[in-house]
């Protein structure tokens, strides 16, 4: 039976990364040799490093004003990380509130320093992308943070606040490399990679060199964003397995045309399941309201919990796995990131809709 990973994260891989993978990782280029038992200080890992690193900032059109580091801590530890380097006594930094997980980054930098929430949407149970009072932003503010894409609650943002208030650092671990980027409006952004960008184990930080010149210089040495930056993200054993397979991923969205393209398939894949949506004459609730729906993560609910329990089972027993919504808000989601053909969520349209036949 085929299966169709809608997993929210880890998640789907593209098929040719998996079959390259089972070729190369194990018998490195007729090696002999395996990606994971090899120094992280020779010339072969030492091409894969710098070879992943250049895509990375080639697919992202980095510009030079910028670092790429590749981190380990997942998105979490960005969370604490992004504080200890900017935050210092005599500063504030401001938070947008848009769902779990920029509660959970906004938590974590309370514990280090002065906050405050300058726009939050979970009044409406995260339906929406906040509006931006940026006016009301104070004036020793150190950083605004947002998160891109809310992965559980399926809103994204189009388009960040404008920096000049103050530098805008943000998670964008759910939708990197999904849509171009604007860096003349971004200061720092994260994204743990286990999405869009390959397994999990690295996190992809990527920093304004001026910004990081005015980062705090008392915090532990392997917290300093600028300890990475020096040694090109090999201070310390680098995961290198995972590094390696997110350079297999690189390649492939460089093959399918880059990041412009992935923009247009996500577009694509995503309106059909928004079609689903509104053409069920309500039967088929989304979370999100229109003008913030994400292309990522769509998020849904049905008319009862027994009818979602239904689906999820009957699903299941087709081959779709991962539908069900995260345990904090219920109902449905499928998280069709770049890996997820688009034929994919052409049979899970089919599935709704038969299903919706069989249950209106
Ligand atoms: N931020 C966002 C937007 C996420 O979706 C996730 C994970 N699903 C995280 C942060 C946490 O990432 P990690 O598990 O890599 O720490």
């Amino acid at each position: 039976m085929p299966i169709y990973n809608f997993n929210a994260g880890p998640s789907a891989l593209p098929y040719p990364v998996i079959e390259e993978a089972k070729k190369s990782m194990f018998d490195y280029q007729n090696s002999e040799l395996s990606v994971l038992e090899m120094s992280h200080r020779g010339p072969i890992y030492e091409e894969i490093h710098y070879g992943a690193l250049n895509k990375v900032r080639s697919l992202l059109k980095v510009p030079d004003e910028f670092e790429i580091l590749f981190l380990q801590g997942g998105a979490s530890l960005q969370f604490a990380m992004l504080p200890m380097n900017f935050l210092t006594n005599e500063k504030k930094a401001a938070y947008i509130l848009s769902g779990s997980w920029s509660e959970k980054a906004f938590q974590e930098a309370s514990r280090i320093g002065e906050t405050y929430e300058l726009a939050s949407t979970k009044a409406d149970n995260y339906r929406a992308i906040p509006f931006v009072p940026l006016d009301q932003c104070s004036q020793d503010t150190s950083y605004i943070h947002l998160t891109s894409n809310n992965t559980i609650f399926g809103t994204q943002w189009i388009s960040y606040p404008n920096n000049k208030f103050a530098p805008i650092c943000v998670d964008a671990s759910s939708d990197i490399f999904s849509k171009t980027l604007d860096w003349g409006n971004i200061d720092l952004l994260y994204a743990g990679a286990q999405k869009n960008a390959g397994p999990s184990g690295v996190t992809i930080v990527i920093l304004r060199k001026s910004f990081m010149e005015q980062a705090n210089k008392d915090i532990p040495k392997i917290l300093s964003y600028e300890t990475h930056v020096k040694t090109d993200s090999l201070y310390h054993t680098p995961p290198t397995g995972s590094i390696y397979l997110l350079g297999l991923v690189m390649n492939w969205i460089e093959e399918q045309g880059g990041v412009a393209a992935m923009e247009k398939f996500a577009a694509e894949k995503a309106s059909l399941l928004y079609s689903a949506i509104d053409n069920s004459d309500g039967f088929y609730k989304g979370h999100a309201l229109k003008d913030s729906r994400s292309t990522m993560n769509v998020t849904f609910n049905l008319p009862s919990k027994e009818l979602e329990q239904k689906f999820v089972k009957i699903a299941e027993e087709k081959g779709f796995i991962g539908l069900k919504g995260h345990r904090s808000v219920g109902g449905l989601r499928a998280s069709i990131y770049n890996a997820v053909p688009k034929e994919h969520v052409e049979t899970l349209v089919d599935f709704m809709e038969s299903f919706l036949k069989e249950h209106k």
